[in-house]
């Protein structure tokens, strides 16, 4: 089951989220022949993306984007409000090695995309930490001000995340003792445990002693959101002229999705069809 569940300690002023994927993993990851490096880091991000998109009021889409000099050029993960997730990598074939390896003298930013049309907002995230979860943790420690403790896994079929923040404070019960007696339980669970256990069972494990209130679940899903007519769309903003300069050299368009690696093929035909669709209706219009 994929599903993000939010839960609080009302006794140690600290809140939390953990989320798991079971499916939809093989659809999205392997569209392209990642590296298994590449994609457990690929599948750290995915899994990262729910974690920050809880206990946010924050309505739109959010993304992690890295790009790089090395052999791993690109890694992108998303996430809408939806609590649709997708990611994608571009790299090497031999792209191998750790966070560092793999992302070291990248950039590494968090994108935020409101859905209401306010204006765009990009934050740095430094890579350091060792780790993607790490340097997400640095990142809320430093721009936020936030003590948070995260992990990320990738195991075979599942990937996990779980994420520890203390409440501000002055919050009620907000310590930093008690902070310190979470983290201590915390440092307890290891990536190899994550992968490989329910999240029901994690809290248990970590916080049997503690009072724990979950809350209900919420789905979340591993998959694209491109369709034919969101490709029609791009191609619609490639303007006339471009269309039919490609076609009569192509015969056709080819379009592969940098995501979920499906392909849509348009015809000279479909080409004239979506041209002719653009001028007869209205809202829709073509550069020129
Ligand atoms: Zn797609």
């Amino acid at each position: 089951m994929n599903q993000l569940a939010e839960f609080l300690f009302p006794e140690l002023g600290a809140r939390g989220a953990i989320v798991e994927f079971d499916e939809g993993i093989d659809a999205m990851l392997g569209s392209r022949p990642y590296p298994p490096d590449v994609r457990r880091l690929l599948g750290q991000a995915v899994a990262a993306m729910p974690l920050l998109a809880a206990n946010t009021k924050f309505e739109g889409r959010m993304s992690l984007q890295f790009q790089g000099q090395g052999a791993l050029r690109m890694l992108v993960a998303q996430i809408e409000s939806s609590l649709q997730v997708r990611g994608m990598a571009k790299c090497d074939a031999g792209a191998q090695g750790n966070f560092e390896a793999l992302m070291g003298g990248g950039l590494l930013g968090l994108l935020l995309e409101p859905a209401r049309g306010e204006q765009n907002y990009q934050a740095m995230v430094a890579i350091e930490g060792g780790s993607l979860a790490a340097a997400l943790e640095h990142y809320y420690a430093h721009s936020e001000q936030i003590p948070s403790l995260m992990r990320l896994a990738v195991g075979d079929g599942r990937i996990r995340g779980i994420v520890l923040q203390r409440l501000p404070l002055g919050e009620k019960h907000s310590s930093p003792a008690n902070w310190e007696h979470l983290a201590a339980l915390f440092a307890t669970l290891g990536e190899d445990e994550l992968a490989a256990t329910d999240a029901a069972t994690i809290l248990r494990r970590l916080f049997h002693a503690e009072t724990l209130r979950l809350f209900e679940p919420r789905p979340v899903h591993l998959a694209c959101r491109c369709n034919r007519r969101s490709i029609a769309t791009m191609l619609l903003s490639l303007g006339e002229n471009e269309l039919h300069e490609h076609i009569a050299e192509h015969g056709r368009f080819d379009v592969t999705c940098e995501f979920c690696g499906r392909q849509y093929l348009f015809t000279a035909a479909d080409v004239d069809e979506l041209l002719l669709a653009a001028r007869t209706q209205p809202g829709t219009s073509t550069r020129h």
